[in-house]
């Protein structure tokens, strides 16, 4: 068993403003954590904080139920998985695995080294590659090699750090598989930083969603997409990113710039009390109404398309449209948390390859009510 329970967490450099602020999390045995947020959140500074590499301000951080915050980043018994650069070039595959146990003179014999060696060689699909150099590698391997490192030190747990933030498009996608499959064969209790949604949502069991040293929302990649808990996570998860839509509310009526829509039920209590809301729409629930699709109780709008984008399997189009001013503030704030990913005065339609809107027309659409995020413009928080 190997679990980690983050309690609290504070780390403060100097008097500014926490890097990370009152962070609790539990990785559970096994599990394949993932801190997400942008640049600046303090995902990198948490993940130093747990291996051992940052003192803890305040908070305690348990591994199998035991406080390990005064223990040297050597006792916590952690594995960072570096990518291919941390491997020596001059080393074969066999030597660069059985580095850490060569390390602790003495303590394993060289009929056990070569038993671990080949065990992890094994796991790793490394078995005929053992004589090789790093150089003579794919990509993939050299990742290989390096959880390889980690295996044979029996770590109760692999960190890992933005490992694929250099690598080009292609090679990115690629490692990620082979991290996903080997991390699930394993069963090893993970933890993995980066700020790339996509590689979050593909990897991990749960991801923690960080923006300013606070933890947003931990939850499965499905949940944090369906029910985001306010708007940073709803514009941070999913791409293209969810539209965002200032809408007034005037009785039951919610005025979003391309459609009125009718609200009852929950909802219509939920915003009751409220001059304004900012609707959330994902690109996927707009649809062509052209095309005939049966969208039971859908709101019909007509809207000019701007660009259109055509990539074989889907289309998007770009639809600008006019806000209104007063609710702008809080769009724009959440513009700048998101580094400039989320928020315009355009909306963007994920359609059906079938579908023959065209650049400068008139395209007719609908969208499904039920599918709305509806948020609250102050605070941001979700009220659906
Ligand atoms: P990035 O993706 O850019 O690496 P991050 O989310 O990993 O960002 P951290 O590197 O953890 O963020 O930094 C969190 C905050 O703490 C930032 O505001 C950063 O400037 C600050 N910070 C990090 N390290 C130090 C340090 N050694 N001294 C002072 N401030 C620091």
């Amino acid at each position: 068993m190997s679990s980690i329970e983050l309690k609290n967490l504070v780390k403060k450099y100097g008097d500014g403003f926490p890097a990370v602020n009152d962070i609790s999390l539990d990785i559970a045995d096994g599990e394949f954590m993932i801190l997400v947020g942008p640049s600046g959140c303090g995902k990198s500074t948490l993940l130093r904080m747990v291996v051992g590499l940052e003192d803890i301000t305040s908070g305690e951080l348990d591994i199998n139920g035991k406080r390990v915050n005064d223990l040297a980043p050597r006792d916590r018994n952690l594995a960072m998985v570096f990518q291919n650069y941390a491997l020596y070039p001059h080393l074969t595959v066999f030597e660069n695995i059985a580095f850490p146990l060569r390390l602790a003179k003495g303590k394993h014999s060289d009929n056990e080294i070569k038993q671990k060696v080949n065990d992890a060689a094994d796991m790793l699909e490394l078995r005929e590659h053992l004589e090789r150099k790093p150089a003579n590698l794919s990509g993939g391997q050299r990742q290989r090699v390096a959880m390889g490192r980690a295996i044979v030190r029996e770590a109760d747990a692999f960190l890992f750090d933005e490992p694929l933030s250099n690598l080009d498009a292609k090679l990115r996608g690629q490692m990620r598989t082979e991290i996903a499959r080997m991390q699930r064969r394993l069963g090893v209790t993970t933890l993995y930083v980066t700020h790339d949604q996509t590689e979050a949502m593909t990897l991990g069991d749960r991801v923690a969603v960080l923006k300013k040293g606070v933890l947003q929302q931990c939850a499965s990649p499905r949940e944090l997409y369906e029910q985001p808990v306010n708007l940073f996570v709803a514009g941070f998860i999913g791409s293209p990113p969810m539209n965002f839509l200032p809408a007034r509310v005037e009785g039951n009526t919610l005025k979003l710039p391309i459609a009125d829509v009718e609200l009852s039920g929950e909802l219509a209590e939920k915003v009751k009390g409220k001059n304004a809301v900012i609707v959330g729409l994902r690109p996927e629930h707009i649809k062509d109404a052209s095309l005939g699709d049966n969208i039971s109780h859908g709101v019909p709008f007509k809207a000019v398309v701007d660009v259109t984008e055509w990539l074989g399997n889907e289309q998007y189009a770009y639809i600008p449209f006019d806000s209104d001013p007063s609710l702008q503030g809080t769009l724009e704030e959440l513009d700048r948390d998101l580094d400039g990913e989320g928020m315009r005065t355009q909306m963007v339609v994920n359609l059906d390859s079938r579908s023959r809107v065209r650049e400068g027309q008139e395209a007719d659409l609908v969208f499904d009510p039920s599918f709305m995020h509806v948020f609250d413009p102050e605070s941001g928080d979700c009220l659906t």
